[in-house]
């Protein structure tokens, strides 16, 4: 959205150099995925792969996979395993995300014509304050058996994360922006956040802006969704909020999200999961990672290729319906992939926008 986030960093003869985190479970069979289809279209990426050992204490893996993601500027991850049950040792995701001061999430949610769901043709894009509010992992035992946990709002991220959702919506030509907060409960802390939500609201007058309360927007988005655009929130709202809407559209394995701060981006599944349960089986949904990695191209200006794939994608998902369990179908992972595979061919070759 800024400019400096358009400026992609490490660039060696027109290709890039990105930090590829596979994190645990699924995470690296869906980069090898990735790494396959990039190799047959010829993207112009190279992956410096950072493995992050989920059981040591120290931190030194993830300092050095946020030291690779300045250098290169962006990164693609699937999601980390934090295994110490040490209090001091917290979430390797999180610290990411704070360390690089990537303020901005946003899940793109469009329905995918192939995959039954309840709700169809729904659009809406969820920006999340992805670095404070409940999140700001402060927490103590005040006296035993009292604990304390901080969720810090401040008005500069605030208006940060909600300039970033105006800017977005104005861009990207939507109409609406709800806030969602609970600011008739927390009325210091969400209050500030929808405060600061209304006065920028001001400045764009062509934008409609409303609020909901965190617990009707549950409601509504599983009883009427197609009343949302973009939708703007806390941190830990912004989790539940994000799950809530993959569900509706088909589950953990289809959307992307992208966490963007002025300086760095770093894209991946959109629910975090890592579908530990499902590793190493050939049924994990390849396409939320494969997502990921088109928004990717796209951030880095590679938009033949992105388009390329997204079109692909979409064959494979919505026309011939080649899909693994979790959204129906019976297909494994990886005859996915080869559909997709055989599907960039036919893309390429035809100009039918699919
Ligand atoms: P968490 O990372 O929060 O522990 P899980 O890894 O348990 O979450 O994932 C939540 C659910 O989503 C599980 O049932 C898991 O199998 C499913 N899931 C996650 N990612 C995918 C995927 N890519 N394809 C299919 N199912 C998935
Ligand atoms: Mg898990």
């Amino acid at each position: 959205i800024r400019k400096q986030q358009l400026i992609p960093k490490a660039q060696y003869g027109g290709r890039h150099a990105v930090t590829m985190l596979p994190g645990g479970g699924i995470g690296p069979e869906c980069m090898g995925y990735v790494r396959e289809i990039f190799k047959y279209i010829g993207a112009p990426v190279d992956f410096e792969v950072v493995d992050i050992d989920p059981t040591v204490d120290n931190d030194d893996d993830v300092q050095y996979a946020i030291t690779t993601i300045k250098r290169n500027g962006v990164g693609l991850k699937g999601n980390i395993e934090t295994k110490s049950e040490a209090a001091y040792v917290t979430s390797r995701n999180v610290a990411l995300r704070n360390e690089l001061d990537m303020y901005a999430y946003v899940l793109n949610c469009k329905s995918f014509a192939g995959v039954p769901t309840r709700h169809k043709d729904i659009d809406i894009q969820i920006i999340r304050q992805n670095t404070e509010g409940e999140y700001a992992m402060l927490e103590h035992e005040s006296v035993r058996g009292v604990i304390e946990s901080m969720k810090v709002v401040t008005a500069s991220n605030s208006e940060r994360v909600a300039r970033f959702a105006f800017e977005f919506a104005k861009k990207n030509g939507r109409k609406k922006v709800t806030t969602v907060h609970k600011a008739n409960i927390m009325k210091l802390s969400d209050g500030l956040f929808l405060e600061t939500s209304r006065r920028l609201a001001k400045e764009y007058p062509d934008i409609e802006h409303n609020d909901m309360i965190i617990d009707n927007c549950c409601m509504q988005l599983v009883a009427k969704p197609h009343q949302f655009d973009v939708m703007l929130m806390t941190n830990l709202y912004g989790s539940i909020v994000s799950n809530v809407v993959c569900g509706i559209l088909g589950g953990a394995g289809l959307l992307s999200g992208r966490n963007y701060g002025d300086h760095y981006a770093v894209f991946e599944p959109g629910t975090r999961n890592t579908g530990t349960a499902i590793a190493g089986k050939n049924i994990a949904n390849p396409i939320a990672m494969i997502n990921a990695s088109i928004d990717m191209l796209e951030h880095l200006g590679h938009h033949f290729h992105a388009d390329l794939l997204r079109r692909a994608v979409n064959k494979t998902v919505n026309v011939d319906r080649i899909l693994t369990p979790d959204v129906g179908g019976s297909s494994s992972s990886s005859e996915v992939v080869d559909s997709i595979i055989d599907n960039i061919e036919t893309v390429a070759k035809n100009e039918i926008p699919i």
